[in-house]
């Protein structure tokens, strides 16, 4: 059911909403917004509101720098935690268009539109259902985050009823008073570590929400006076954040999963079979924009539950890509590699394209791997064709130059942005002289 611009006005009206949030996000996928007030709607909703793109990462260079916020009324929220008798806030999401009304290349969600749509010419549309994964610190005095977890739960643990779990059903609620569908919601692994998990959608509206899960966390964990963090790795020897992504390709004409196959000795079809061969061919040229960070890396090593071989495996959780028990329309296949500090627009459009693109070209899936990838030596890998992961942010970049899934998913606007911000990032990390150098050189050379 499409939102109308009729249902807002009195939503506005109800909810006594005075201000507007026109949120859109920079190519790292960060939140950005300006406020408007409720009387502006109308020229809102049109796409007039400006503003200036050469202040935001990735967009315009500063002499074409004019861009428009155009809403996607589809998005429109009240933020459960402004609400009081008299008045409240009110969010949009928005697409970015250019002066003459086209769309502004560089934005992220018309990057993933362009990618959908592509799709959908070729008879799929795609679902995608992620599973984002959080940590909750305590805040010093200045509100800055410490390395001190709020809680110790483990694994499913649901007591003592700890302030984890009071945060944790928070913004469960606060979710589903903005819309969500919540399906489940636990401690995870690590101490102070969290996932809740929404239901699975089309591809754009699944990349909205989980930009508007991540504010939701971190906004609400600050009302506790905790620090949410999608971090990918932020404490050495526990698991990491993950965000893995369930992804399934629909038959536009018939509205059948076309991953599902009753004939099949797995009940897969060959659409499934291909979509895998494409995610494990492309994975490492896409992997810079699944797995972002220098800190990213960091997650992808052997004994956290993390991938770091390239093999998938209908159950085998050691996999870069596992296939789901679940059959028929739910039949979908998860790859495990991505974290949740990723742009969800470019991710969720890299890996469709990579797995579409397994389909196009027919190509061959490797042998299933059952057997626990960890413990195989390299010789074994070598021998069964495992290859690795990318180790660092360095080699990622690299392999998103030279592949053809960033230059087709980004367009070569985007991808240049992209590549001259995380060369940046990585030649930073690369010339910092860190405290585990400082420990291990300075007293023994
Ligand atoms: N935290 C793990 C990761 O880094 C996943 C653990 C799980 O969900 N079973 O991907
Ligand atoms: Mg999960
Ligand atoms: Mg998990
Ligand atoms: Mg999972």
């Amino acid at each position: 059911t499409l939102t109308t611009l009729a249902s807002i006005k009195e939503t506005i009206k109800q909810k006594h909403v005075d201000l507007l949030h026109l949120q859109f996000v920079d190519i790292e996928g960060t939140l950005k917004q300006v406020t408007v007030t409720t009387e502006q709607l109308e020229d809102v909703a049109e796409g007039k509101t400006m503003f200036d793109g050469s202040s935001i990462t990735g967009f315009s260079p500063i002499n074409k720098s004019d861009l428009y916020l155009l809403p996607d009324l589809n998005t429109f929220a009240v933020l459960p935690w402004t609400e009081t008798e008299d008045y409240s806030e009110g969010r949009f999401l928005c697409s970015v268009i250019n002066p003459d009304g086209t769309l502004f290349e560089g934005d992220p969600r018309n990057i993933l539109k362009k990618t959908v749509d592509e799709a959908s010419e070729k008879g799929f549309s795609i679902n995608v259902g992620p599973e984002l994964e959080f940590f909750l610190f305590e805040a010093d005095d200045k509100g800055n985050p410490t390395n001190q977890v709020a809680d110790v739960g483990g694994y499913f643990e649901p007591a003592p009823y700890d302030l984890g779990e009071k945060v944790r059903l928070e913004i469960y609620r606060t979710l589903k008073k903005m819309g969500f569908t919540i399906e489940a919601s636990h401690h995870e692994v690590a101490v102070g570590q969290h996932e809740i998990n929404f239901k699975y959608d089309d591809a754009l509206t699944t990349a909205d929400n989980a930009t508007t899960f991540k504010w939701v966390v971190k906004t609400v964990a600050q009302q506790f006076g905790l620090r949410a963090t999608f971090m990918p790795k932020p404490i050495f020897g526990e698991n990491g954040n993950g965000m893995h992504v369930n992804m399934s390709l629909f038959q536009n004409e018939e509205g059948k999963n076309a991953f599902y196959d009753e004939t099949d000795s797995r009940q897969l079809s060959e659409t499934a079979y291909q979509f895998i061969a494409g995610l494990l061919k492309h994975v490492p040229s896409f992997a810079a924009l699944t797995n972002p960070l220098v800190n990213s890396y960091k997650r992808l090593v052997p004994g956290y539950e993390a991938p770091c071989y390239i093999a998938w495996s209908a159950s085998n959780r050691s996999a870069l890509v596992r296939i789901p028990a679940t059959r028929g329309a739910g039949t979908r296949v998860e790859i495990r590699c991505p974290d949740p500090s990723a742009n969800p627009y470019y991710a969720f459009a890299a890996i469709a394209q990579a797995g579409i693109d397994g389909v196009e070209s027919n190509l061959a899936v490797p042998e299933e791997i059952i057997d626990d990838i960890f413990s195989m030596t390299e010789i074994e890998r070598e021998e069964r064709g495992i290859s690795n992961l990318p180790t660092t942010l360095g080699e990622s970049i690299q392999a998103l130059e030279s592949g053809e899934i960033g230059k087709k998913v980004l367009g070569e606007f985007a991808l240049q942005e992209y590549l001259s911000l995380k060369k940046a990032e990585w030649n930073s990390y690369r010339i910092a002289v860190t405290g585990w150098e400082l420990d291990r050189y300075q007293a023994k050379f």
